[in-house]
């Protein structure tokens, strides 16, 4: 149970003065729940730990990242051992072959994996190089779901852009973002309307493996393959944005679960072993495009550093052990089950969608197929139960359009402990 939050007050406040809203990237600031976010000084499996020295069953593991927990003794002390070879050295290294090598391999769609810093890198230079390929401008993307922040992808996007209810970014040309269109997602036919509309003028479609960034919600069945068709008829790449799916739902993409063979694929967040590692790769035709085999421009000081290499080959090691899936799919579904049960018994309308080990309690009676369904949430609701679960002890994302991220460091007693915490914030509804 959190007690005094003082010196995450004090924090704040100097924080506030110096970065914007405090915080270095904007769902940390809790604008969309009207609490005050908490100052973290250590994280270990599935605990974090607050400046007052309050501890919390994190659900938001970096956002995604932290599928083993935090701090696991096995990467931490490669990472000790790989800080002590120097940090970064702007030349190749065999780390970054090893990582490459165990990427294509989990994601039989790619020849060939370009490391960048971020999944906003990812995506940003996967675009440029669908738009070089093509020799078109246009880019179909869904309402709802986030690829990141470059320019024109920031149009009707999710995540944080969602939670602030600012779509549409200023600062965004809308030179570059006329050439952006918005479907809507789990609807083929807004797909294909797009397409007829514009025909020879659209480089690629985006979609996320399974969108997280307006909440879980899964593809209908046929959904993946339709755009894959479509695409492949229109002379467009698919690109499966995995940032947040990659290495969530199975050793691989959602693409694996799909059986869908996207032209291109960006990864983040689990690759990097919580430090910072983007990736996109696909068709060895498409990818030697790129600099300086072929002439699409990208590049990145700290691109396929040593050290964030070495977090992702440690990270992807341990998932490829017998029963991890099995064990992360089980405390998932144990929490996905019994929060379905307390609000069943409580009254309190809901929605549980998951994929894999993310979900997202919705605070709707519809099934939430695409984001006018998730908008449909009570965002009151989700704020009480969001303040409910922080003062039991149970850290969730701060935002109802977001992923609760599950580790194979939760116990059953973790669960039991959410479960306990749950019914009493529904209770107190
Ligand atoms: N794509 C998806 C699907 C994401 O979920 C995110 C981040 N949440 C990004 C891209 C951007 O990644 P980053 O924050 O590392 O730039």
């Amino acid at each position: 149970m959190a007690k005094t939050q003082k010196r995450s007050a004090q924090i704040l406040k100097k924080a506030i003065r110096l970065i914007p809203g405090g915080v270095n990237s904007p769902v940390r600031a809790y604008k969309a729940v009207g609490g005050k976010p908490l100052f973290i000084k250590k994280a270990k499996g599935s605990r974090i730990f607050d400046a007052d020295g309050n501890s919390y069953i994190d659900y938001i593991g970096s956002w995604g990242p932290m599928i083993l927990g935090h701090a696991h003794p096995r990467v931490t002390s490669a990472l000790k051992k790989a800080v002590e070879n120097g940090t970064s050295y702007g030349a190749p290294t065999e780390l970054e072959v090893v990582l490459a090598e165990m990427t294509v391999k989990a994601f039989p769609s790619m020849d060939m994996v370009r490391f960048v810093s971020s999944g906003t890198e990812a995506t940003m230079s996967a675009i440029r190089l669908a738009r070089a390929y093509t020799k078109r401008d246009g880019i179909i993307k869904f309402e709802g779901c986030y690829h990141g922040h470059s320019d024109s992808l920031l149009v009707k996007a999710g995540s944080g852009a969602a939670t602030f209810g600012v779509p549409d970014s200023p600062g965004v040309p809308m030179d570059l973002a006329r050439h952006t269109y918005n479907a809507v997602y789990n609807d083929l036919s807004s797909v294909k309307e797009i397409f007829e509309r514009n025909p020879d003028s659209i480089a690629s479609l985006i979609v996320e493996g399974v969108p997280g960034n307006m909440g879980v919600v899964p593809p209908k069945e046929g959904f993946l393959a339709g755009l894959k068709e479509v695409c492949k008829e229109h002379g467009a790449l698919l690109i499966m944005d995995e940032v947040m799916s990659g290495f969530r739902l199975c050793y691989g993409g959602a693409q694996k679960v799909y059986k869908i063979d996207p032209d291109l694929t960006c990864l983040g967040k689990v690759i990097g072993g919580g430090l910072p590692v983007g990736a996109f790769g696909g068709k060895r035709e498409i990818m030697e495009g790129l600099s300086p085999v072929g002439p699409v421009y990208q590049a990145g000081t700290l691109s396929g550093n040593p050290v964030a290499m070495t977090a992702g080959i440690e990270t992807l090691k341990l998932l490829q052990k017998k029963g991890t899936y099995d064990r992360l799919f089980k405390t998932t579904g144990a929490l996905c089950g019994g929060l379905k049960e307390i609000a069943e018994r409580r009254g309190v309308p809901c929605h549980v969608a998951s994929a894999g080990s993310m979900f997202t309690v919705f605070f709707t009676d519809r099934a939430v197929e695409n984001w006018t369904d998730a908008k449909t949430s009570d965002l009151g609701t989700f704020s009480k139960y969001f303040l409910g679960m922080l003062k039991n002890g149970v850290y969730l994302p701060p935002s109802q359009f977001e992923a609760v991220f599950v580790s194979l460091a939760h116990t059953m007693g973790d669960v039991e402990k959410t479960l306990e915490a749950a019914d009493r914030a529904f209770g107190a509804l």
